[in-house]
Order: C-alpha cells, then structure tokens, then sequence
C-alpha cells in the first residue's frame, strides 16, 4: 500500500511525500527541513524529487535534500532549474521501481512558461500533482504564460477522468471558496462544498486531495463556459463576454484584485 502524505511548509504550501513505508518520492520541496524530519521520523528513504516549476516555494528544498540523498530530480525541461537531473516535458513516462510507480508527464504552462504535472495511478487511484496549475476552487496566478495558454492546460486537465485525485501544492481553499461563491452565488454545490471545507479547515485538516468532478461542479475557472459564470463575469466587467477564454482571461484579473 502506498501513501500520500501532506507535509506542511511555509504558510501555506503541501510537499507531498508518496512512500511505501521504505522508500519515499516528494513533490516540489520548496523547504528541504520539514522534509528531512518527516523521513528521519518515518525510517523513509528518499529515492526521487519531482518539480512542477521554478519557483523557490517548490524547488527550495533540493540542494539541501541532495546533500543527504543522491537522486533524480525531474522537472520542466525549458525552466531554469539548477538541480535537476532529468529536463523532462509532455509525453515523458517517469518510472520509480522502487514504488512500482509510473508517472505521466503533461504541460500545463500558464503559471509560469514550463510547467508541468505528474500523472498516474497509486493504489488504484488516478491521482494528479499539478503544483501551482489547479487549486480547489482556484487556478494559479499567470505570472509567465498567457491567459489562453492557461485557459488551454486547466481543459487539459479536466479531460482527465472525473474520479482522479487532486493534488495541489497551496491550501488556498476557503479563500478560493468566497470568491467562487461571489462569482456564483446559487451554485449549491458550492455552498455545500464550502460548509464541508470550513469544517475540514476548523479541525486543522488539509482540504486537499480535491477530485476532478468536485472541480468541475464548483471551480469559476473551469465554469468558464456556463450561462452563469458568462452572466456573472460580463457583469463584473460591464461588458457583453461570450467566447469562454475571455471569461476566463477576465475572471483571474478579478481574482487578482478581489
Ligand atoms: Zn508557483
């Protein structure tokens, strides 16, 4: 059996550890110490480091981690990442044989110009480590890429089945959550989502992993597309949108500002 444990870093960010009680994967340690403790408190070996993107609160971690262990480190093939061993890109197939574990490589850039998500299947279970891409409720700012181009990986993502796991890298739930309940106010959906995420976060548990379905049925940002999120959005805007990535484009300006 394999876990997928949330290891909590800096305000608010998740380094997700996948281990099999021996050996141990992490996904984007932007701080190399709550790690370190997690292994040495486990009795875990660090056998792979994986990165979505560049920036420090994801990548941090890793000299400090390569002191202690030597391996691989994946990451975005066309960022500047000092510490990666494998430039890697979409289509790449990642095997860790020491979990058994095959991981897809897909490019989501938006966020920032290379970045890129793991998927795959552990335990059954189709599970996503999409970094900085897709957040309950939410999507990552676009720093580096372009409105379209972010538009264009959170379809990507939602064509993956509905039942796979998400993990992001940021609990940014509940602030999420009170936008898109601005941005769509009689989505019940959401409010029930919302009385269940404020419970999670009122007992100090992580909302994280989020479902593609639940995202599909409550995150604005991939409602683009819906008569009331248009509605809501030209609203905002005082202007007449129609074409879905323009909702979108106009929708993460009023993020940024809400
Ligand atoms: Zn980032």
């Amino acid at each position: 059996m394999i876990k997928i444990h949330p290891i909590p870093a800096f305000n608010d960010n998740y380094i997700w550890i996948i281990h099999n009680q021996h050996q141990a994967v992490v996904v984007d340690p932007g701080d190399a110490l709550p790690v370190l403790r997690y292994l040495d408190d486990n009795n875990l070996q660090l056998v792979t480091i994986l990165i979505t993107h560049h920036h420090n609160d994801h990548v941090g971690g890793n000299a400090a981690l390569l002191e202690k262990f030597s391996v691989p480190v994946y990451g975005p093939g066309n960022e500047s990442i000092a510490t990666l061993t494998h430039r890697i890109s979409e289509g790449a197939e990642i095997q860790i044989n020491e979990l058994s574990l095959s991981l897809r490589v897909l490019d989501t850039p938006g966020h920032t110009a290379g970045h890129i998500v793991y998927y795959g299947t552990i335990n059954e279970n189709s599970v996503l480590f999409c970094g900085d891409t897709l957040f309950v409720c939410g999507c990552g700012r676009i720093f580096e890429g372009t409105a379209l181009q972010m538009y264009a990986s959170l379809q990507k993502l939602m064509s993956l089945p509905d039942t796979t796991q998400v993990y992001s890298t940021h609990e940014y739930t509940l602030g999420n959550i009170n936008f898109s309940r601005t941005v769509d106010p009689n989505n019940t959906s959401l409010e029930n989502l919302e009385i269940k995420m404020k419970e999670l976060r009122h007992r100090g548990i992580p909302t994280l992993p989020s479902s593609i379905a639940t995202e599909k049925a409550n995150n604005p940002f991939l409602r683009c597309d819906q008569p009331e999120i248009i509605s809501s959005v030209s609203n905002h805007v005082d202007q007449a949108l129609s074409e879905p990535v323009e909702v979108f484009a106009a929708l993460r300006q009023w993020k940024n500002t809400f």
